[in-house]
């Protein structure tokens, strides 16, 4: 069997800096340590992280008053930093960059008196903390038919934002029935999907016609990770998504010549190397690296961190093997 390994696939920039953040904080601050929310998308990394004393919580009242509390990289609404306030708390924002240009696009517009259209996905942790923004003023929309059920007359100024991790030809077709809707419809001035998910999309789409089966290294809660998923099977490729290696099941395989393998961008890359070991003990397989986007972006880690990340000599750019020597769970 051939496997086609897609790259980029796996850690993105603003995952490097969640999870270096995160390793950082447990350092200085020691365990337990409150997580806003998963830091990311990520089973995997999620029990990797509890194990060494991180505390994800869903509510606030969960975490003690003048505990230290990291926001994850989706970001959190202005009643969460508010709430956070209220009880004292010690807080580092691991927000990816990324989510926090669309939350200023948001303010930006609601403050000029815009009705503002969200594209995503209903309950995901970005666009809770992005439609909490304003209020009332942003609607969500998760599809075209969503498009037409929008009750919001033909207000003089209208824009749309949408989720860094949406599928680029699903954003694309919303965007063309709200055009149709309001033709004076504005966009952001850059593009609200992410560099990284534009890259990783795109590294199936050329790749995935040449496979039997695209499988996919992801949680099923990870957006952008399903997304992969989507984009192989949109093109006639059947798609399969696994959490780790222990998931994978020979017959899957049978009739696969040619395998696409990725990961989403909240996936370490020793999943990837576990996964190749395990098709390596059951097939005969080549491993065809194909490259078709260099990635070179870099975030740092937040502030109160970075003086620690100095100290202890930790590289600025982080691997996206981290944790390397993390066993599987
Ligand atoms: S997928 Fe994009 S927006 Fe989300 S953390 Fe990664 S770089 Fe940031």
């Amino acid at each position: 069997m051939r496997i086609l390994l897609a790259d980029p696939r796996g850690y993105c920039a603003g995952v490097e800096m969640a999870i270096k953040g995160l390793e950082l904080a447990l350092q200085r601050f020691g365990a337990p340590l409150y997580v806003y929310h998963q830091i990311v998308h990520n089973t995997y990394l999620v029990e990797y992280f509890s194990s060494r004393g991180a505390i994800f919580v869903d509510q606030l009242r969960d975490v003690p008053i003048g505990a230290t509390l990291m926001y994850s990289a989706h970001g959190v609404s202005p009643r969460i930093r508010q709430e956070a306030q209220a009880r004292a708390l010690n807080i580092i924002d691991a927000t990816c960059p990324l989510v926090t240009k669309v939350h200023g696009e948001a303010v930006r517009y609601a403050r000029k008196g815009y009705t503002l259209i969200l594209i995503g996905h209903r309950g995901h942790d970005e666009v809770v903390g992005i439609m909490g923004e304003a209020p009332g003023v942003i609607h969500l929309v998760e599809s075209v038919n969503d498009v037409t059920a929008l009750e919001v007359g033909q207000p003089s100024h209208i824009a749309y934002l949408t989720q860094t991790t949406l599928g680029v030809s699903d954003k694309q077709d919303i965007v063309a029935a709200l055009r149709q809707r309001f033709p004076h419809l504005e966009k952001p001035r850059t593009d609200d999907i992410c560099y990284a998910t534009h890259n990783r999309q795109l590294a199936v789409r050329k790749l995935a016609a040449e496979a039997q089966l695209a499988l996919v290294i992801g949680s099923q809660n990870s957006a952008n990770s399903r997304r992969l998923a989507d984009v192989a099977r949109s093109l006639g490729t059947p798609a399969r998504m696994i959490d780790t290696p222990e998931e994978l099941r020979p017959h899957w395989f049978g009739t696969v010549d040619t395998l696409l393998l990725t990961s989403g961008a909240s996936v370490p890359e020793c999943l990837v190397e576990k996964t190749l070991d395990w098709l390596q003990r059951h097939f005969d397989v080549t491993i065809e690296e194909r490259s078709l986007k260099q990635e070179t972006q870099h975030f740092h880690v937040p502030p109160p961190l970075r003086r620690i990340q100095k100290q202890a000599g930790h590289s600025a750019a982080t691997s996206r093997q981290t944790p390397e020597k993390a066993p599987l769970p």
